[in-house]
């Protein structure tokens, strides 16, 4: 560990904020997302600028510390954190610049996705990616990305333009499809394995009005809306996008009281266009399906929806999850879906499948470092609660939801729907034919290993 000294140096060095465990604000700045995880690093840089994460980059690498980056800090495993080394923590980068003549987006590292989706509303545009205000843009492009606007316009690294990156030994790139042009095809979908982005440069896409909102129907007909959504969705407009939910409704308002707790089956829509078109689109959910006990499919601001989970899901819950990619759904599956759901350890405890078809499914599996290009949907099973007791049974339901429906799962899963228990072997998985091209470049751009708390791909020398 460095001394005192040498920590001051850094301090300051740096325009942004060092925390060290002695400092006032150091309890908060450790914090994640995920309350199950309790990291307590030796010092967190909160950077300013790009000039203090090459600053912080280079301090850790000659003092031999362990880094972790730190985006939004939602990772499941809590990997924008470690013990005992260096945090570099972007979340006060904050900034996002539109050029609506091009329609394209500069957003800083440590912006939300909330801050993205607020600052291209104002312009009409949106950026595709997530569905939950608070998760950091980093580590959601990094892994992928997907969200509402992915089937119509692909996924957040598909819409990725350029990135600036602060590499292992402190250079500082651009990264596009003319500069470094293998970089920029590892980072999409890479992870936080090639350097520090420090800003993203994204095409966005006219969104403005969407018709959106969740359905809830009793989970005595999930079987039901399982095998019409499975049968439904290919034939869906690309400009719909309907995930199903296992879940029980929130014991909050504004839910109605007498459906508290009650395990369901959900649409949670969204469709990009005016109110007339999004009906028309939905008709069939609302046609050939049971009565609903609860419709709020709307008309309202995308960013409404965007953040329509933010209540239920604040900072500071437990959580394990599992991902996987599902290429398709069987009755065989359904059936292993609807055990597993029954039995769910806690009410906010979620099972849900993202569409991944259109858009995603039109882009060569090589053309970026993300493997699966021909999957239906990407799964979470997210064991949730408030009560840190319950962290062991959240985390046996999950695997063992996991387990179970494994036969019906593809091969490998979404990086950022991983635990660290994974394996390197899955993770191998995950990325399919591109592994092998990304651990070269691993060993290109980052030969010692310095960026390795993510879902690591060690160098191929
Ligand atoms: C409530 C919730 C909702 C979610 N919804 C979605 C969704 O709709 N779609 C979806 O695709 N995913 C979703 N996710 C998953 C999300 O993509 C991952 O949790 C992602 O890791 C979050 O990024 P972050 O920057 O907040 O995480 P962090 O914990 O800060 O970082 C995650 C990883 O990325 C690396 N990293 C972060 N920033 C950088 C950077 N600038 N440079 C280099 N490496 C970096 C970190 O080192 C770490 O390995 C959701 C997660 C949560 C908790």
């Amino acid at each position: 560990m460095p001394n005192d000294a040498v920590n001051a140096k850094l301090r300051a060095d740096l325009r942004g904020q060092l925390f060290e465990p002695s400092d006032a604000g150091y309890a908060d700045a450790r914090q994640l997302y995920n309350a199950m995880i309790d990291k307590r690093p030796h010092m967190i840089a909160r950077c300013a600028d790009v000039a203090d994460v090459i600053t912080a980059v280079n301090f850790g690498r000659e003092n031999d510390l362990l880094i972790a980056v730190r985006g939004g800090g939602h990772s499941g495993p809590g990997l924008g954190s470690c013990n005992d080394g260096l945090v570099i923590d972007l979340s006060a980068m904050k900034g996002v610049r539109i050029d609506p003549a091009a329609r394209t987006v500069r957003v800083l590292a440590g912006c939300t996705q909330g801050d993205v989706d607020h600052a291209t509303h104002a312009f009409g545009l949106a950026v595709p990616a997530g569905i939950v205000s608070t998760t950091g843009i980093s580590g959601l492009t990094l892994g992928g990305g997907h969200g509402y606007l992915s089937r119509k316009h692909g996924l957040t690294i598909d819409n990725l333009l350029e990135a600036d990156v602060v590499l292992a030994d402190g250079s500082f790139v651009t990264a596009s499809s003319t500069q470094n042009a293998d970089l920029f095809w590892a980072l999409r979908g890479g992870g936080g394995n090639f350097g520090v982005v420090t800003s993203f440069l994204f095409r966005a896409h006219p969104v403005r009005m969407v018709y959106a909102g969740p359905i809830f129907w009793e989970i005595k007909h999930a079987r039901q809306v399982m095998q019409w959504y499975r049968d439904f969705l290919p034939t869906a407009r690309e400009e719909l996008c309907s995930f199903l939910g296992l879940k029980a409704v929130p014991s909050t308002d504004p839910f109605p009281r007498e459906i508290w707790g009650k395990k369901i089956v959900t649409l949670i829509s969204c469709y990009n266009g005016t109110a007339e078109d999004g009906e028309e689109a939905m008709r069939p959910i609302r046609k050939e399906l049971p009565a609903s006990i609860l419709d709020w499919v709307g008309p309202m601001p995308f960013p409404a929806i965007q953040s329509l989970f933010d209540p239920l899901l604040p900072k500071g819950l437990q959580w394990y999850w599992k991902g996987a990619f599902i290429k398709s759904l069987p009755d065989a599956a359904i059936h292993v879906h609807l055990e597993n759901a029954a039995k769910s350890p806690t009410e906010l405890s979620v099972v849900h499948l993202y569409p991944l078809d259109g858009a995603v499914q039109r882009v060569p599996r090589n053309a970026t470092a993300w493997g699966t290009r021909d999957a239906t949907w990407s799964m979470v099973i997210a064991g949730i609660d408030p009560d840190p007791k319950k962290a062991p049974i959240l985390r046996t339901w999950g695997r063992s939801y996991w387990e179970a429906v494994q036969p019906y799962s593809a091969d490998g899963g979404y990086v950022n729907f991983m635990m660290d228990d994974e394996g390197e072997a899955h993770l191998r998985a995950s990325y399919g034919g591109n592994f092998e091209r990304l651990a070269a470049l691993k060993a290109k751009y980052d030969p010692t290993n310095l960026f390795r708390c993510n879902q690591n791909i060690r160098p191929r020398c």
